[in-house]
């Protein structure tokens, strides 16, 4: 792997750079408390998804043919870190749609469903939501109990789905399903693509520790989804999902946030006086902050890392996990040493005077808890590192 941008990245670095300067307010610093989940945000980031698609860069790494630019994975990695850092608006179905759905497609699709699909995600008219999670099963994930039962031209959908992030904002679905419920619960599995408007599918609201609506359960009473929409061979689908949880655990993403918040901390600390000088005199909270940047580092160079494998067309797998489980976890560090310096004021929200950088610690300190939940739990990701990466017995 090389550890140094070509010229080219570089240049490209500089014109995302840009982009972000002319198309984001002067004083952008992310949604508001108040907007965060509310449809005015969905909004707005699908507006600012779609200026960005104007100039190619939604999914600038899949092929010419379906909507991308053919670019390479570490460009389309330094667009993605590039807008994280900025904290330009993002359409959370428009991110599944690109990151796993669109990668999985690529992959396992038929000609027909690429066509049909991948143009409209590149142009950030179309998003999905993922149907994985049900009551029953979250970790142990081949223990979904939806059925999709074949009945002429379509399959016909039973079941609860929860936990689905943004399938309010979203346009279409993409399902797991139980098709053949007599074998092995690992062999029964089948991928589909179902469009949100269908009849019988009932999205109701959940609402975070955060008191935001991120996420719903869905009810599926007899939803017929056609048969062209099921993706990858049938009762194989455990495998093509395992595939798509790979897409979905990658990204430079959240270490882009990461190094943005360990920055505004940093800033923090060289201000904020206590006992008449400045916390960041204080070599316990310079350890800290250090310890921080130190993770940030690491963990990006192993999300492009990651990149790299993907533009040579390797599916990466424990690495992915690894990338995933950093990242997590680093924000709820950060989140906590954010908590630690800034003492009672860490407590108070956006809106109140005394509330230190924007409030954003507080808001933080809860948003980061689902972290190294969604997308598999850290245990889980320690387990796939165990037993995948490190050859260690189940
Ligand atoms: C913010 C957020 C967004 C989400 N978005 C989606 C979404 O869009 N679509 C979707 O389908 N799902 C989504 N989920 C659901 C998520 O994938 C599950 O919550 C997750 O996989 C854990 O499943 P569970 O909640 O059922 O917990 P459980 O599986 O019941 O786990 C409970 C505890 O047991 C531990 N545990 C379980 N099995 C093992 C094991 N084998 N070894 C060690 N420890 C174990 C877990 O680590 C955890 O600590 C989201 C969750 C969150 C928090």
């Amino acid at each position: 792997m090389e550890f140094t941008f070509t010229s080219e990245e570089k240049a490209f670095r500089q014109e995302v750079r840009q982009f972000l300067e002319k198309e984001l307010p002067s004083d952008w610093n992310g949604f508001t408390e108040a907007e965060e989940g509310s449809r005015q945000a969905h909004a707005m980031g699908r507006a600012f998804t779609k200026k960005a698609a104007r100039r190619g860069w939604v999914a600038m790494a899949w092929p010419k043919e379906y909507g991308g630019l053919s670019a390479s994975h570490i460009q389309q990695a330094i667009y993605g870190e590039e807008l994280a850092y900025a904290r330009a608006p993002s359409d959370v179905p428009s991110h599944m749609a690109v990151t796993w759905v669109g990668p999985s497609l690529i992959l396992y699709g038929t000609e027909e469903q690429k066509r049909e699909f991948l143009p409209r995600i590149c142009s950030g008219d179309i998003g999905f939501c993922t149907f994985y999670s049900e009551p029953g099963a979250g970790s142990d994930l081949a223990a979904m109990q939806t059925r999709a039962m074949e009945d002429g031209d379509d399959f016909v959908v039973n079941g609860q789905k929860i936990w689905t992030t943004g399938a309010h904002n979203a346009d279409f679905g993409w399902l797991a399903a139980r098709t053949d419920p007599n074998a092995p619960k690992h062999k029964g599995l089948s991928m589909f693509l179902v469009d949100l408007k269908t009849p019988g599918l009932e999205i109701r609201p959940l609402i975070n520790m955060a008191g935001t609506h991120e996420f719903n359960e869905d009810f599926f009473t007899e939803v017929r989804v056609p048969k062209k929409n099921l993706v990858g061979e049938l009762n194989r689908g455990w495998y093509l999902l395992a595939v798509a949880l790979d897409f979905e655990r990658s990204g430079v993403s959240s270490f882009a946030s990461a190094r943005r918040s360990i920055e505004e901390l940093v800033e923090y600390a060289r201000e904020r006086k206590a006992g008449g000088r400045s916390l960041a005199a204080d070599p316990t909270v310079r350890h800290k902050l250090a310890d921080l940047k130190v993770a940030v580092e690491t963990g990006r160079l192993l999300a492009y890392k990651v990149a790299w494998m993907q533009g040579r067309g390797l599916v990466p797998n424990r690495e992915a996990s690894q990338s995933k489980l950093i990242g997590s976890e680093l924000s709820q560090r950060i989140a906590n040493v954010g908590m630690q310096l800034l003492g009672l004021y860490g407590q108070v929200g956006r809106g109140d005077r005394h509330a230190g950088l924007l409030g954003r610690v507080q808001r933080s300190y809860m948003a980061t808890v689902p972290a190294t939940i969604g997308a598999g739990t850290s245990e889980i990701q320690r387990n796939i590192i165990a037993q995948r990466g490190l050859g260690l017995p189940r």
